[in-house]
This record gives C-alpha cells, sequence and structure tokens, in this order.
C-alpha cells in the first residue's frame, strides 16, 4: 500500500440517482443487471474456473498492488459465477461493483454488450473490500463498502463506444 491518499474505487452510477445512497449499508449489495439467472454456469460452462483478465492493468498499464489482480493481469482462478461448483446458485453479493482503476470501468462498459452508458456518472470512492466476489470479478471487478464519495463526473459515452470499436463487446450467452 502506498502512503498518503487512500485507494479510491470507480463505479458507474445513473446520472439522476443520488450517489449518496451508495453510502447506505442497507443497499450496499450488488445483483445482476437483467433478471438473475440460475442453473448451468454459462461463464465457465461448468468447468467451475475461467480465465481471469484484468480490465484495469489491461487499460491503464499492470501494477503490482493491483487490489483486482495483485498484478497478475491474465491467470486462471475460481469461477466467481458459480463459484466453482458449475452452478450458478447465489447472484446477490454483499458490496458494490467497482473497478481500481476509471479505465478498468470504462473497459467493462465497452465490453459489457447490455450496459447502458447515456444518463450515467462515473463516482469515485474510497472503502473497505468485500470478502465476497462480484460476478464479474474475472474482468476485474471488486465489491467494496463504500466508506466516502470522492468524486462524481459525467460518464463520457464517447470513449466507452471508442473501446468497443477497439477491444469489441462480449459474445451474446446462451444459444
Ligand atoms: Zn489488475
Ligand atoms: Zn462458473
Amino acid at each position: 500500500m502506498s502512503a498518503g491518499r487512500p485507494r479510491t474505487f470507480f463505479h458507474c452510477h445513473p446520472a439522476e440517482g443520488d450517489p449518496g445512497v451508495l453510502l447506505d449499508p442497507d443497499q450496499q449489495v450488488t445483483e445482476p443487471w437483467g433478471e438473475p439467472e440460475h442453473g448451468p454456469c454459462d461463464k465457465c460452462e461448468g468447468a467451475g474456473t475461467a480465465v481471469y483478465e484484468c480490465f484495469s492493468c489491461m487499460e491503464a498499464g499492470s501494477e503490482p498492488d493491483c487490489p483486482a489482480c495483485q498484478g497478475r493481469v491474465r491467470f486462471e482462478q475460481t469461477c466467481p459465477t458459480c463459484q466453482g461448483s458449475g452452478e450458478i446458485h447465489r447472484t446477490r453479493r454483499r458490496g458494490i461493483a467497482v473497478f481500481p482503476k476509471r479505465e478498468g470501468l470504462y473497459r467493462y462498459l465497452a465490453w459489457k454488450s447490455d450496459a447502458d452508458v447515456e444518463g450515467k456518472v462515473v463516482v469515485e470512492l474510497t472503502g473497505e473490500l468485500s470478502d465476497d466476489c462480484d460476478l464479474d470479478a474475472d474482468h476485474g471487478a471488486l465489491l467494496i463498502f463504500p466508506r466516502e464519495l470522492v468524486s462524481v463526473e459525467p460518464l463520457d459515452a464517447g470513449s466507452v463506444r471508442s473501446i468497443t470499436d477497439r477491444t469489441g463487446e462480449e459474445e451474446e450467452a446462451g444459444e
């Protein structure tokens, strides 16, 4: 850990919403966008492990003390969605989904085919890491219990689109 300024994390939030709700412990849970899906895991196809790619380090350069990948950037680890069982049982997770770098959040939104990036803000937060893991931890998403709002800035939808043009987005799941 570097001394001085505490580490901050980046979260995407609706512009019309009050980012202050992120500080409410009762609301510090994350659920998937759209319908919660239970059953066979579509992320690892039952293998129980997934290839992790830290979007923050891929976009902003790898960092040995990155809280998402510890500088590993690409590695294989227990699938975050089924937690190794091959079946999805639990989609509600403890904490707010964040990225350790703004660039990682942008890359994630570019990759996520159902992300709506209009009318959103990027909220920079401090907080404690949750011991739970985000459903998209394999892309370097973390869960934190936010403590303090550091800044709120408009999300630049044009930047997200240009990353999509450069890197492509996820394949549609299912058949
Ligand atoms: Zn990383
Ligand atoms: Zn899985």
